[in-house]
C-alpha cells in the first residue's frame, strides 16, 4: 500500500539557521504541499555539547518569517507523533540501541578515551590512522572481545561506556539518492559509529533513524553533507528490520561561494557583504551580530523566490514565483546535481521585482513604520533643521504615497526609500556644489526669480501648470527649457539627479517650492 508522503526538516539547534538550511525546509515544505502530504519540524538536540542558546525560537522564527508551515512538530503544534524534540524523546532509543546489541549488529564498547588516544598514537607513530572499525575493534576493550562476564562486571559497575554498530567487515552497500543515483560504498570504508552515548543520549545516526520510522518519514530531503552518513543509516534500517519502509534519499546540492570557491559559508555573508542568515542573530557567548535578510529589508517572498532556484530549475525560464506557483511546479527530479552558486546581485534583483509588485499604498504605509523606526533609532534625527510640519508630512499617508511613486523606480528595498524621498519631507540647505558652480549664472537667477513670481500668481498649482509656466518662461528669456532643469531640481531638492522635476514639485505644492526657491536665491551667490 503506498503511504502517504511525509517529510520532515531536522534541524539541530546548534545556532542560527544557515539559508541553505532554510532552502532544505523550503523543498520539504514544496514536496510535502505538491504531493497532498505531510511536513514535520523535529528538533535533533541529542548533543548536548553543542547546544546554543536562542537558536530553536530562531529557527522557528525564520521558518515562520519564510512562510514556510510545518503541519507538525516544535512551535507549530503537535501531531500524532509528539514530542518532536529529541531530548523528550530520550526514553524512546536505547530499547533500539539493545535490540540491535541482543541481535549481534551493535556491541558495547568500554575504551576509555585515555585508551583510545593511546591506540589512536601508536597508529600514527606507524603512519596508519585510527578508525574504531571492522579491524580494530578485535583489539579492543569491548563485548566482541571480552567474555560474557567481563562485559557484565563492566555493565554493572556503572563504568562508562558507549555502544556500536558493528559494520559488517567487507561489503557493498548501495543507496539509491533521487537526485544523485546509485551511490555505492564498500563497509571497508565505514567506522563502527557510536549510537548511543555514555550520557544516556543517542547520536545523531540512531535518534534520526529510529524517529524516521516512528514519525513514518517516506522520504529523506537534506543537504548533501549527509550523503555520507546515508549507508549507515541504510545499515541500520535494514538491522533494525525496516528495510520495507525505509524513506527514500534525496541529498541537495550545496550552496557555493558567489565565486563558485567552496561552500557558502557561516562566516561568508558579512564578509563579503550579504546575509547567509534568514534574521538578524546575536551570538549568546560573542556576543557577535550577524545580518539577516529580513533586517536588511528583504521580503520573504523574494528570499524564498531565491532560494527557490538555488539548486532547482524551472521547465521553462520562469523567474518569479509565488509560493502557490512553487509548489506547483515544483518536483525532486529538477534539482541539480551540481552545487549552486550564490549571486547576490540577483537576490538585490529579485527583490526589486516584488518590491514592484506591491501597490503605492502599500509601500508608502511600510515606509511610514520605516520612518518611524528611523526615528527611534536616531537615523532620522528630528530637530529645527526638520520644517514645522515634519511630522503632519510623515504621517499623510496621501503624501507619503505620491513620494512613493515618485521615486520607487530607484530602489531595491523598501529600507532605501528614505534616502531617495527624505527632501520631501526635510528641505534641504545645501546646492551640489560642483553643479553650482558650472551652471549658477546672473542669467539663471533672474530666471528663477521671475519664475518663483510667476508661480506665486498662480491660482492652481498642478503638474500642468507648473511645466507649462516654466516652458514658456524659459522661451521667453531665450533659453531652451531642458537647460534649467536640472538646475531647478538641485534648487528644490539639493541634488541634480532625482526623482521626476514637475512631479516633485507639484508633490512640495506651491508654498515650499516659493519658500525653496527664494532660499536658494538668498544661499547661492
Ligand atoms: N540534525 C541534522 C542536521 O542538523 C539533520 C540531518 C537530516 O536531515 O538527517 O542537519
Amino acid at each position: 500500500m503506498d503511504r502517504k508522503p511525509r517529510v520532515r526538516f531536522a534541524p539541530s539547534p546548534t545556532g542560527p539557521l544557515h539559508m541553505g538550511g532554510v532552502r532544505t525546509a523550503l523543498y520539504n515544505y514544496l514536496f510535502a504541499k505538491k504531493m497532498g502530504g505531510d511536513f514535520i519540524l523535529r528538533i535533533e538536540d541529542t548533543d548536548q555539547n553543542r547546544f546554543v542558546e536562542g537558536s530553536e525560537q530562531y529557527i522557528i522564527n525564520s521558518l515562520k518569517w519564510s512562510g514556510i508551515t510545518p503541519n507538525e512538530g516544535v512551535g507549530f503544534g503537535d501531531g500524532p507523533y509528539a514530542p518532536y524534540r529529541q531530548s523528550e524523546r530520550k526514553l524512546i532509543y536505547r530499547k533500539y540501541a539493545e535490540q540491535l546489541v541482543k541481535e549481534g549488529h551493535a556491541y558495547y564498547a568500554f575504551d576509555t578515551p585515555e585508551e583510545l588516544e593511546e591506540v589512536r598514537l601508536g597508529m600514527e607513530a606507524d603512519k596508519s590512522t585510527f578508525s574504531y572499525n571492522s579491524i580494530t575493534r578485535n583489539n579492543l576493550k569491548n563485548s566482541l572481545t571480552l567474555s560474557v562476564e567481563e562485559v557484565k562486571k563492566h555493565l554493572d559497575s556503572g563504568n562508562a561506556y558507549v555502544i556500536r554498530i558493528k559494520v559488517p567487515a567487507n561489503e557493498e552497500l548501495r543507496v539509491n539518492d533521487i537526485i544523485r543515483g546509485w551511490v555505492v560504498v564498500n563497509t571497508i570504508e565505514m567506522d563502527d559509529k557510536v549510537l548511543f552515548k555514555s550520557d544516556g543520549m543517542p547520536t545523531y545516526h540512531l535518534a534520526n533513524v529510529v524517529d524516521d520510522y516512528l514519525m513514518k518519514i517516506t522520504h529523506v530531503i537534506r543537504g548533501e553533507e549527509w550523503l555520507p552518513s546515508a549507508p549507515l543509516h541504510v545499515l541500520l534500517y535494514r538491522f533494525l528490520g525496516w528495510e520495507n519502509v525505509m524513506p527514500a534519499f534525496a541529498h541537495l546540492p550545496l550552496l557555493l561561494k558567489p565565486d563558485g570557491n567552496g561552500k557558502l559559508s557561516k562566516r561568508d555573508g558579512d564578509r563579503l557583504g550579504f546575509p547567509v542568515f534568514p534574521l538578524n542573530w546575536k551570538d549568546p557567548q560573542t556576543g557577535e551580530l550577524s545580518s539577516g535578510y529580513r533586517e536588511k529589508g528583504y521580503f520573504p517572498e523574494a528570499f524564498i523566490n531565491v532560494l527557490l532556484l538555488l539548486g532547482w530549475h524551472p521547465e521553462g525560464n520562469q523567474e518569479l514565483f509565488t509560493m502557490d506557483e512553487m509548489i506547483e511546479a515544483f518536483s525532486l527530479d529538477r534539482v541539480n546535481k551540481a552545487g549552486a552558486k550564490f549571486d547576490p546581485e540577483k537576490t538585490k534583483w529579485f527583490n526589486q521585482q516584488y518590491l514592484k509588485k506591491h501597490s503605492d499604498d502599500d509601500l508608502a504605509k511600510i515606509v511610514m513604520k520605516d520612518i518611524q523606526n528611523k526615528l527611534k533609532t536616531g537615523e532620522i534625527i528630528f530637530d529645527e533643521s526638520c520644517p514645522s510640519n515634519f511630522e503632519s508630512l510623515i504621517s499623510n499617508l496621501d503624501y507619503v504615497k505620491e513620494a512613493v511613486r515618485i521615486t520607487r523606480e530607484k530602489v531595491h528595498f523598501t529600507n532605501e526609500f528614505w534616502s531617495v524621498c527624505h527632501f520631501f519631507f526635510i528641505p534641504t540647505d545645501t546646492y551640489e556644489a560642483a553643479f553650482i558652480a558650472k551652471k549658477w549664472s546672473d542669467k539663471a537667477k533672474e530666471f528663477f526669480g521671475t519664475l518663483k513670481q510667476n508661480y506665486l500668481n498662480l491660482k492652481i498649482f498642478d503638474l500642468a501648470s507648473i511645466e507649462n509656466i516654466f516652458k514658456e518662461i524659459a522661451i521667453a528669456s531665450g533659453v531652451k527649457p531642458g537647460e534649467y532643469m536640472q538646475l531647478f531640481r538641485v534648487l528644490l531638492i539639493g541634488v541634480s539627479m532625482g526623482p521626476a522635476l514637475f512631479d516633485t514639485a507639484a508633490l512640495l505644492g506651491k508654498d515650499e517650492v516659493i519658500r525653496r526657491i527664494e532660499r536658494a536665491l538668498k544661499k547661492l551667490p
